[in-house]
C-alpha cells in the first residue's frame, strides 16, 4: 500500500482547511489537504457570510471568481418573522455582505491555499504516535496511507476524525437534521434579507431566502424526529401569513448538524499532534452562521503549527491558548450576559428593536423567550449560565 508524506495532513477541503492550508502553504509546509467528494463539490449552506467572514476570505484569497456568488448577490440583514405578522429586520453593522455560493467559493479558497488536494479520497483511520500521525484513508476506493507530522480535521459537523480520536463523541452530544426545499414559486418577503421564523410551535431553526430563482424554506428538528410533517408545517405557515406560491419542488437536500457545541461551551480542539477545527470543533455562531469561524478558526489551527515548530512547543497546547480568542467571540454570541450588555452580533438586535413601540417590543422579546424554550429539554441552560459566569470573572471560557 503506497504511503504518502506530508509535513501536514488537512481532512477536509473547505473553508477551515483552506484557511489552515494557506498559512501552512506560507510559511512553507508540505501540506496535503484531502477531500472525500470531487472538487468542486456541492455543500448545502444559505451562503451567507458574515461581514468578517467576507472580510477575511477577501483578504486572504482575493476576489472570488463570479460563479462564486448567487443571484441576489448581497444580503442586507436577518429579518425576524413573527406569528403576529411583526418583522423585525436586522442589518449587518457592516454594511450587506455577499451570498456566496459555497460549490465555487469554497473550490476558490482551496486553490488559493496552493495545497496538494487529493480529491475522491475519504478518511478513515488515525494512529497518532510520538513522532507523527499516520492517516488512513480510500483514494478513488483504493486505500492509501498518508504518514505527517500533525493533521488538521476540518471535516465538518460530523467529523469522522474526532469520531475515531474521541470514540464516546458522537452519542455525547445532541444531532439535529437541518433541511431545505427549493421551490419555484412566490412569496410576499424582500428578496434582500435572510428570512428566519421566531415562533415557538413551529421548531427549533426555520427559515426562508431567494436563491438562484427559487424560494427556499428551511426547517430543522432533532433527530428521529419526522422531518417531512415538520418542513410540511413551515410550508403552510409561509403560505398562510405571507403569501407563498409554489409551482414546482425543484429538490430538496439536508444533514446532520451538531447544534449546541458552541452555545454550551463544550468545544473538541483535538490531542497527540491532530488539531480539530471549523465545525468540527465545534464552531457556530447564531442563525447557524459557521463560515466566518470555520475561517479564522481554520487559520489559527494553521498558524498554531507554524508558531509550534518555530518555537519548538506543544502544538495542541499551542492552540489551545490561540483559539481562545475566536472561542470567546463564538460564546459570547450565545452569553445571555454579552446579549444583554453588549453588542456579540455583527448586527444590533437591540438597537433594532428599540426602533418599535414598547407594546411590540414587549411582544418580540417574550416571543424570544417562548422560542427560547422549545430547547428546555437538552439541558443547555446550566453550561450556558456556567460559562457566562466564568466569562464575567475571568475573562475567558
Ligand atoms: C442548511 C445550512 C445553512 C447554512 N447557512 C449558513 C450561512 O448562511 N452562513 C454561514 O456562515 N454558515 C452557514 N451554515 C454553516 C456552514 O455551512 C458551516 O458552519 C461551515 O461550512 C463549516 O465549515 P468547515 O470548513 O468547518 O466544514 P464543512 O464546510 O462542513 O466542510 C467539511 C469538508 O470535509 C469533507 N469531509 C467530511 N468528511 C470527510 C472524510 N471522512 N474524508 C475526507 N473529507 C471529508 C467534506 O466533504 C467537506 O468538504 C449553514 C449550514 C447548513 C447545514
Amino acid at each position: 500500500m503506497p504511503e504518502v508524506k506530508a509535513d501536514v495532513l488537512i481532512v477536509g477541503a473547505s473553508l477551515a482547511g483552506g484557511a489552515a492550508a494557506k498559512r501552512l502553504v506560507d510559511a512553507g509546509f508540505k501540506t496535503i489537504m484531502i477531500e472525500r467528494k470531487e472538487l468542486p463539490r456541492h455543500k448545502i449552506c444559505s451562503g451567507i457570510l458574515s461581514p468578517r467572514g467576507w472580510r477575511f476570505l477577501h483578504e486572504n484569497f482575493g476576489e472570488p471568481p463570479p460563479e462564486a456568488f448567487h443571484e441576489p448577490k448581497h444580503v442586507r440583514g436577518v429579518n425576524f418573522l413573527f406569528r403576529n405578522g411583526l418583522q423585525l429586520p436586522m442589518e449587518f453593522t457592516a454594511g450587506p455582505t455577499p451570498h456566496i455560493y459555497r460549490k465555487f467559493a469554497d473550490l476558490h479558497v482551496v486553490r488559493k491555499s496552493r495545497a496538494e488536494i487529493h480529491e475522491r479520497t475519504e478518511f478513515t483511520e488515525i494512529l497518532p504516535d510520538d513522532a507523527g500521525v499516520t492517516v488512513k484513508a480510500r483514494r478513488r476506493g483504493e486505500p492509501v496511507t498518508y504518514r505527517a507530522k500533525y493533521v488538521i480535521a476540518a471535516d465538518g459537523p460530523r467529523s469522522s476524525v474526532v469520531a475515531k480520536l474521541y470514540p464516546g463523541f458522537r452519542d455525547s452530544i445532541w444531532w439535529f437534521v437541518v433541511g431545505q426545499k427549493y421551490y419555484k414559486g412566490e412569496i410576499g418577503l424582500d428578496p434582500a434579507w435572510f428570512h428566519f421564523m421566531i415562533h415557538p410551535e413551529l421548531g427549533y431553526y426555520n427559515w426562508h431566502h431567494p436563491e438562484a430563482g427559487c424560494q427556499i424554506v428551511g426547517y430543522t428538528c432533532e433527530h428521529g424526529e419526522s422531518w417531512p410533517d415538520g418542513h410540511a408545517r413551515v410550508v403552510e405557515y409561509l403560505r398562510e401569513n405571507h403569501g407563498l406560491r409554489i409551482r414546482e419542488e425543484v429538490s430538496k437536500e439536508g444533514c446532520l448538524e451538531n447544534f449546541g457545541m458552541s452555545l454550551t461551551n463544550h468545544f473538541v480542539f483535538g490531542k497527540q499532534r491532530v488539531l480539530v477545527t471549523g465545525q468540527a470543533a465545534g464552531f457556530l455562531n447564531m442563525m447557524a452562521e459557521g463560515m466566518s469561524c470555520a475561517l479564522h478558526s481554520g487559520a489559527t489551527a494553521g498558524e498554531a503549527i507554524v508558531e509550534a515548530v518555530a518555537r519548538n512547543r506543544d502544538p495542541n497546547a499551542l492552540y489551545d491558548e490561540l483559539i481562545q480568542d475566536e472561542r470567546r467571540r463564538t460564546v459570547d454570541q450565545w452569553n445571555p450576559l454579552r446579549i444583554l450588555l453588549s453588542t456579540p452580533h455583527e448586527a444590533d438586535l437591540k438597537g433594532a428593536i428599540r426602533k418599535f413601540p414598547l407594546v411590540d417590543r414587549a411582544y418580540m422579546v417574550k416571543e424570544m423567550l417562548a422560542y427560547c424554550g422549545q430547547y428546555r429539554g437538552y439541558q443547555w441552560m446550566a453550561p450556558i449560565l456556567a460559562a457566562a459566569v466564568r466569562r464575567l470573572f475571568l475573562g475567558r471560557y
